[in-house]
């Protein structure tokens, strides 16, 4: 064992959160190591591929704060509690400022409101993943760079395992390196290691039977080592069954082309989902990221399939900026297509007949009349998103996966970023920023807020806190 001198501050995981909470706090004079287990120069994580898109519930992240603030609350039906609610709302904002400083350059990469504060240069419009040199790439290098003017530093090949603990408070991290142990004694310890969606393990025990039938939407870097270590000394969680993540193409299993873009949410929410028995079996209304969630709930999560016409593939199905019309099928995606729907459920392997009366009651549910809900089972709302007639031949099929991005739920935290027992008693000395920490989306409405936003706002907050703690300020 190799002990080290001690820092104010250690932080696990080098990503957005991560490399936030260190700058900030060596701004605020702290002497900071982020531990990183990756080893490559562009170790990969979410940060490295991400889309860069900072917004707040898909509005633009400098609205009016009580609006944003009121979009959380809604979309997570107040399962954010308000003080988180308003924090995010108020500080997004600050976020995209404070990166600005930085160094780095944000642009505006649609029409849409979410797509307005991008960082530049976005990742180019085509299917299949593409991040050297663009978004979290540039964020990623930029702010390693200041960390090292600030003479601060991050470790690769870092492993963190353990936390150490001096009665109750938390005085450091137990890292592997290059297979030999060694303490990371400080003042104060960050959390920020991205959250569980990349370990099946855990995976399989909060969010589907079949980890393995789920399609990472991501770096696959986040193994809930982080929520493992600070349960190991009493912290708690928040609920974990829920995750941010789409609809995606199931060759993507097989097919690099496919993820993360063109995803399948548009043609699911215009048109229907079903499961093996052709049967309806989730709100299709409530989003994609909801109908993600509900199809890695399935018996099998690789019986779902899109069903849809020739109007939804022109329409919903063209608009997006990787839309999955035409680009699935160049890619050599599988897309089903017949003129009636009996001779498409031949080809997608579902019972015709069954296929036949879902589609029959769907339209006759729209023909009736579009309110606020279809009278279906299960309900179809309509306020979101306009379903849209399966009418029109030709009729098409897509076998679909749950594509996996990150984990909504974590480590239990406090306003101020501090990790919290289940009785809100604090961890001294333990903090968690980004997707490691809880509470800031999901519920039972799977309630999507935005990473990037929630990443910065308590990344900040954490090393700020620390900071004021530490009398740095
Ligand atoms: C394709 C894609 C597109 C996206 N687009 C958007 C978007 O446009 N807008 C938006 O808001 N969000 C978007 N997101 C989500 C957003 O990028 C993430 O929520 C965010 O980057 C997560 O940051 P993080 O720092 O919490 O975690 P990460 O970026 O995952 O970083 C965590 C780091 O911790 C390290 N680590 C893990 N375990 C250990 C350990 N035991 N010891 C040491 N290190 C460890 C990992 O290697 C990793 O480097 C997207 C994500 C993806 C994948």
């Amino acid at each position: 064992m190799v002990n080290r001198k001690q820092d104010d501050v250690v932080i696990v995981g080098g990503g957005i959160a991560g490399m936030i909470s260190a700058n900030r706090a060596a701004q605020l004079g702290l002497k900071v190591t982020v531990l990183e287990k990756g080893t490559a120069q562009k170790y990969l994580c979410n940060t490295r591929i991400t889309g860069g898109s900072f917004h707040i519930c898909h509005r633009d992240i400098m609205h009016d704060e009580a609006i944003l603030k009121q979009a959380i609350l809604d979309s997570t039906a107040g399962f954010v509690p308000e003080e988180f609610a308003a924090l995010i709302a108020k500080d997004g904002r600050r976020v995209v400022r404070w990166l600005q400083d930085e160094g780095l350059k944000f642009m505006r990469a649609s029409g849409s409101e979410h797509h307005r504060w991008v960082l530049s240069p976005p990742g180019r419009s085509k299917p299949g993943i593409d991040w050297e040199g663009r978004a979290g790439d540039v964020l990623l290098r930029t702010l390693e760079q200041q960390l090292t003017r600030r003479g601060s530093a991050i470790v690769r090949g870092a492993h963190a395992d353990a936390l150490i603990t001096d009665g109750a408070r938390c005085t450091g991290v137990l890292a592997t390196i290059a297979g030999q142990q060694k303490e990371f004694r400080a003042r104060a310890v960050i959390i920020t290691d991205g959250g569980f969606q990349g370990n099946p393990e855990m995976v399989g025990r909060y969010i589907s039977k079949y980890p393995e039938r789920i399609k990472q939407r991501g770096a696959g870097t986040g193994h809930g080592d982080g929520l493992r270590m600070a349960q190991a000394i009493g912290a708690a969680t928040t609920s974990l069954d829920a995750f941010y993540g789409h609809v995606l193409s199931r060759d993507s299993l097989t097919n690099d082309l496919l993820w993360p873009y063109p995803m399948l949410d548009a043609i699911v929410t215009a048109g229907i989902i079903v499961n093996a028995h052709g049967e309806r079996f989730v709100d299709e209304g409530r989003g994609g990221v909801f109908v993600a969630n509900a199809i890695a709930r399935l018996d099998d999560p690789l019986s779902a399939a899109c069903i849809f016409d020739r109007d939804i593939w022109e329409q919903p199905g063209a608009r997006e900026l990787v839309p999955p019309n035409p680009n699935l099928p160049e890619v050599g995606g599988t897309l089903f297509q017949a003129e009636d729907l009996a001779a498409l459920a031949a080809q997608a392997g579902l019972p015709a007949a069954a296929l036949c009366a879902t589609v029959d009651t769907y339209n006759s549910a729209i023909k009736q009349g579009v309110t606020s809900s279809l009278p279906l089972t299960p309900e179809r709302r309509t306020q979101r998103y306009q379903p849209m007639m399966i009418a029109k031949p030709p009729f098409y099929a897509i076998p679909a996966v749950a594509g996996i991005t990150y984990t909504m739920g974590g480590i239990a935290i406090n306003i101020n970023t501090q990790v919290v027992r289940a009785d809100a008693s604090i961890i001294d000395g333990l903090f968690a920023a980004g997707i490691a920490a809880g509470g800031l989306e999901g519920g039972p409405q799977i309630g999507y807020v935005a990473g990037l936003a929630r990443c910065g706002v308590t990344a900040l907050r954490a090393a700020e806190h620390i900071a004021e703690q530490l009398g740095s300020t």
